[in-house]
Formats: C-alpha cells, structure tokens, sequence
C-alpha cells in the first residue's frame, strides 16, 4: 500500500470508521512532512462538520495510580454496560530527563486492546508538549468523525501535560491513592482549580477505609475553592479499577456534569474558549515553524547557538540578533 492515500480515501475510511484508515490518517496529522501537513488540513476542514458529538473526558495521575487499569475497566463498561464505543488517546510528552516516553512501553489496557469498539491510540513518540497536544486534539477531532462517542484522554500527572488535557476535554479527572502524599499526587493548587472530579482509586482489601477517610479529607478540602461559574461542584468518589465497584458511579458523575453544563451553556462556551486558545497555540506554533524554517535564521542558527554555548555572546545579544533576521526576512518576503 502506498504511504500516503488520496484525500478521498481518507475522508470516506475515516467517515465509514475503518479502523486501519483512521489510523494511518493519525499517522497522517503526527507527520513531520510539510507536504503531509497540508492534506491533513485539508482532511481536517472536510471532517470538520462530523465533530464534536463525543463526550471528552481527560484522565490524569501519577504513574501507578492505575490509570491504563481504571481506563480498562470504565472502557469495558462503557462497551459491555452501555452499549457504546471509546476512543482513547494520550498527552504524553517524551520526558525530558530520560527522553522515553513516561506512560511507558508496557502492554496497557488489555481487555479494551481486544475489543472491536474500541480503538487506542498510543502517545506520538516525540516531539515537545505543544505538538503533542496539537497532535492529540487533531486526532479528537478525527476519532469523534469516525463515530466515537466517548473520547478518553490520558495524561501522566506531572509537568504541564495536565494543563494541556484539561485545555481539550470536557471533564477532568484526577486519579489520586489514599496515602500517598499530595505533593506526590500533583495536589498543587494549579492542577486543583481545573478539577471537575476526583476518584480514590485502588479502594479495596485492606485500603478501603482508608480510601474513604481519604474521600472526606479531599471532598473539605475542594470545598474550601471558589464555586466555579459553570454551576458545578467538583466531586470526589472512591473506586476500585482492579475490582470494578465505583465504576459505573463515576461514569455516572461524568454524565451529570455533562447535562448540567449541557443545559445551562457552559459546555458550549467551555468548547469555545478552547477554541481559541487552539487558535492562539496553532498561532505560536507556526510562528515557530517559519522561524525555524526562514533561510537566514537557519543559516545563521547553529553559528549562534556555538558562540553562546562557548561563552562568547550573551543569550540575549544572540536572541535580538536571530529575531532580527527573522524579521527583516519576513518583512522582505512581503513585499
Ligand atoms: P498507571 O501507571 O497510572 O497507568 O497505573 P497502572 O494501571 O499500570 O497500575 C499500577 C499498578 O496498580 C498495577 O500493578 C495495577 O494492577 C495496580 N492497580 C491499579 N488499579 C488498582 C486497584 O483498583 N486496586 C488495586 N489493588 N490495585 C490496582
């Protein structure tokens, strides 16, 4: 099979929901190739009005909180309980320090890897925070066009990958264990206020009375933030993904949120505000791109970069230098 297909193929294998062809249109949106870049624009304008409709749900939490066993399990409930399908997609940005991948190589989510109405998506293998989330926002938009109704986004809660799932969903959830110390669980103010619910997970044997004692100390003290304006109070429940119990709750939870702010506008204006922060960051984004790219930047990139790097010109100095190259060339090519 050829590498790249025609855009007509694309549309109408995504549309009728082949699994192979939405697969190889992600590969499409995750290539680095500008020619790639544009027919996957294109796709994306022509999918554009078959968006939406799904239910976005961003899961968050520390490795070993049991996010890929709690997407397992809520993913076979959907399907096998409800009847319905799931899409489930990762913000995972190659860690800095080890340049690997932090949610890891190991087999996740056996059982949903196994079922027809279900489709996963590993991480993009590299690249920085910003185009992975470009990248995972796009492949939303192409899961929701293949008729997924339930989109699940994991992220590892650590650095600014949270900010950027709850900046593409429609609910927010962090995974949390009782025990564990808050600073360790990424219980900063910051992560707080983006919260729409929180589930103790791993309540069971010996750890449910302490899962729900951990339940009322979290519910006091998300009590103690300002309501937010969307009418909703973020809730803290306690499940056990091993086991199953509290699962469905949850779901459940999700759904109550969602026909609130369904019914009172603020899923609309969520999605918008959103929408615009999208623009803004495609906007930067590509403003990086034509730097990076412009002649005489990348001429004279490496030289500078050199000569900081010795000690021999000053961060700044080579800074205003490159973006007056890039300046003036733009200006140029306008004219
Ligand atoms: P992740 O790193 O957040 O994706 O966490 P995993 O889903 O890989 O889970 C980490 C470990 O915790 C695994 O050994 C799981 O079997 C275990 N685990 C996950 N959920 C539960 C649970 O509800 N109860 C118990 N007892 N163990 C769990």
């Amino acid at each position: 099979m050829p590498r790249r297909l025609p855009l007509q193929r694309y549309k109408e294998g995504v549309l009728g929901g082949d699994r192979t062809i939405l697969a190889r249109a992600i590969t499409l949106i995750e290539s680095h190739l500008p020619s790639d870049g544009e027919l996957a624009a294109r796709l994306l304008d022509d999918l554009l009005p078959h968006t939406g409709q799904s239910l976005r749900v961003g899961i968050t939490g520390v490795p070993g909180a049991g996010k890929s066993t709690f997407i397992d399990t809520l993913g076979m409930h959907l399907i096998r309980d409800r009847g319905e399908n799931v899409a489930v997609l990762s913000v995972d940005p190659s860690s800095p320090i080890s340049g690997g991948s932090i949610l890891g190589d190991k087999t996740r989510m056996e059982r949903l890897s196994a079922e027809e109405r279900a489709f996963i998506r590993p991480s993009p293998s590299q690249g920085h925070l910003g185009g992975v989330a470009r990248r995972t926002r796009e492949t939303i938009l192409l899961c929701e066009a293949a008729g997924y109704r339930n989109i699940l986004v994991e992220t590892v809660g650590v650095g600014q990958s949270e900010t950027a799932a709850r900046s593409m969903t429609d609910f927010f959830l962090l995974l949390m264990l009782a025990g564990a110390g808050d600073e360790l669980q990424g219980m900063k103010r910051g992560i707080i206020e983006m919260l729409d619910g929180m589930a103790i997970n791993k309540a069971d044997g010996d750890n449910k009375a302490k899962a729900e004692r951990a339940r009322i100390e979290y519910s006091s003290a998300l009590h103690l933030f300002p309501a937010s304006p969307d009418g909703w109070t973020p809730q803290v429940l306690t499940c056990s993904a091993l086991s199953g119990e509290g699962i469905p709750e949850i779901w459940e939870m999700v759904l109550a949120h969602r026909d609130l702010l369904a019914g009172n506008g603020f899923l609309a204006q969520r999605r918008r505000s959103q929408a615009l922060q999208w623009m803004d960051e495609l906007t930067m984004l590509g403003i990086e791109e034509l730097f990076r790219r412009h002649p005489a930047v990348a001429g004279r990139l490496p030289i500078v970069r050199e000569e900081v790097r010795r000690g021999r010109m000053s961060a700044f100095a080579a800074s205003r230098e490159l973006l007056g190259l890039f300046h003036f060339g733009t200006e140029h090519t306008k004219l």
